[in-house]
């Protein structure tokens, strides 16, 4: 016995009483009744697992009675009903702003083989040396859950070789991502994200058409100060000669680099450009500007996005600190920052990564993309929004037997015809269901007691205004429907 976890019985398909002879012998620490107390009782709570408890732990087998309360994993989070809400209402418009701009949705594993974000994030990056949950699955695959999103969806398009059809394709998927990074305020191990890719389109237009779709989006959701900042990568043409140059630069300050920025220097240089580290921060300060290093082709691509955003009016920064580390990574790079949270941060970003579709096997295809922090976007609507879930329309107080089961078939049917109705399904006072009602945000409260079913007339009370409408419980649906409609 080792390690703490569910490990597969040696006896398979077999029910939940085959788990006490499960228990092998060997696999017993010395602790060996309790351990059978605690094995057998989880065993039941999970038929064809057993639970291992760790080496050297005298397990408390009244824990197995006594049941502890279970909280979510660290940096994972709950996504509760009122932030549903938003998310939802986020989700809408981004499908909607997507979908005028053709783009079409495409939904992926979350669970993928690691050889793929090896190959596409790069084995030399925090993400794939330290950050992916990554696991060896029962047949002895290693998979790691998505840290993020191109990488697959490059490897939808190869797979099903779409490309040989038609290369130019929009997609967008919208999806949780996993990383284990450091758990800090806002950001989570379990983070969502939008993205959208355009593939089959080297034109700088494809890039603008991105950040326009990006805009549009922020300012529909309100954000109204979204700023793209944009950088050229050049390509692998002339590149070289800037990372020659970087690399000179650097070599006559070293002392001042962090740990991660020397190890830098091997794996991806560039990406010292945007450590976030003070002191390298200042030793970068006068470093070259990838600009001044482009080819003419780069240049001239570069040239359109500018003079496209120009005369789109959208206002945009170029910034010569937004790199990506490697090397299919090309041309155009951008963000989107707001100041909408206080300090200006980037809730978008994205560019081109001509050389992907290569670097994962497949035909030399162009490709441009993005994606967006959903969490923080969310949390910035929120900021401007509030997250307060609307009520029902209308809440049924039936009191007594008799009303409740005259009025349940209205209560189905209203829901039904897409009407948010509700009831209490107990037979309570009217002075608490009264307070259920407020407490749900009911606008409406139907009453039917033992009066109003001998008069067979119901009393529609408004809640704002506390007036009372009879309502003829021969026709109430109708009746209803038309009180609800009235004020939309
Ligand atoms: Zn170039
Ligand atoms: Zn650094």
């Amino acid at each position: 016995m080792s390690n703490a976890g569910c490990r597969q019985p040696a006896r398979r398909g077999k029910g939940p009483e085959a788990c006490d002879a499960d228990i092998q012998v060997d696999d017993r620490c010395p602790d060996t009744i309790e351990i059978t107390i605690f094995v057998a009782a989880l065993c039941r709570a999970r038929p064809g697992w057993r639970r291992v408890p760790p080496l050297g732990t005298k397990p408390d087998t009244r824990t197995v009675t006594a049941m502890t309360s279970i909280r979510s994993i660290k940096g994972f989070k709950d996504i509760l009903p009122g932030e549903a809400a938003l998310w939802q209402s986020i989700e809408k418009t981004a499908t909607e702003v997507l979908g005028a701009f053709g783009f079409r949705e495409i939904r992926l594993p979350i669970l993928e083989k690691t050889e793929l974000f090896a190959r596409s994030i790069g084995e030399a990056t925090d993400i794939v040396e330290k950050e992916m949950y990554t696991f060896t699955d029962r047949s002895g695959d290693l998979l790691t859950l998505r840290p993020e999103a191109t990488a697959a969806v490059v490897r939808a398009y190869l797979q099903h070789k779409i490309y040989a059809q038609d290369p130019v394709q929009k997609y967008y998927t919208i999806g949780p991502m996993f990383r284990r990074e450091r758990p800090q305020k806002g950001r989570y191990r379990q983070f969502y994200q939008i993205n959208a890719e355009i593939f089959g389109v080297g034109s700088p237009y494809a890039d603008v058409q991105l950040i326009v779709m990006l805009v549009d989006l922020l300012e529909r959701l309100g954000v109204t100060d979204a700023q793209p900042h944009v950088n050229s990568l050049g390509c692998p043409a002339c590149r070289p000669d800037f990372r020659r140059a970087l690399l000179d630069f650097l070599a006559a300050r070293e002392e001042r680099l962090c740990a991660d920025c020397l190890r830098r220097r091997e794996t991806n240089p560039l990406r010292i450009l945007d450590c976030k580290v003070p002191g390298c921060r200042e030793a970068t300060r006068d470093a070259p500007a990838l600009s001044r290093f482009l080819c003419a082709e780069c240049r001239s691509h570069f040239d359109i996005l500018q003079g496209a955003l120009d005369a789109l009016g959208i206002a945009y920064l170029i910034d010569n600190r937004l790199v990506r580390g490697l090397d299919y990574y090309s041309r155009t790079t951008f963000e989107i920052q707001t100041s909408a949270l206080g300090a200006q941060s980037a809730v978008a970003g994205g560019g081109r990564y001509d050389g992907l579709m290569k670097t994962l096997g497949g035909p030399d295809i162009p490709a441009t993309g993005f994606a967006i922090g959903f969490d923080r976007l969310a949390e910035i609507v929120a900021a401007g929004k509030g997250t307060e879930i609307p009520g029902p329309l209308v809440f049924i107080a039936a009191l007594g037997a008799e009303a409740q089961a005259r009025a349940f078939p209205w209560l189905a049917a209203l829901n039904r015809s897409g009407i948010w109705a509700d009831m209490l399904f107990e037979d309570k006072s009217l002075k608490s269901q009264m307070k259920r009602a407020g407490k749900l945000g009911a606008r409406k409260v139907l009453i039917i007691g033992e009066n109003e079913l001998a008069a067979n007339t119901g009393q529609l009370r408004d809640m704002t205004t506390r007036e009372q409408v009879p309502v003829s419980l021969d026709r109430a649906v109708e009746e209803l429907r038309r009180h609800l409609g009235a004020d939309g």
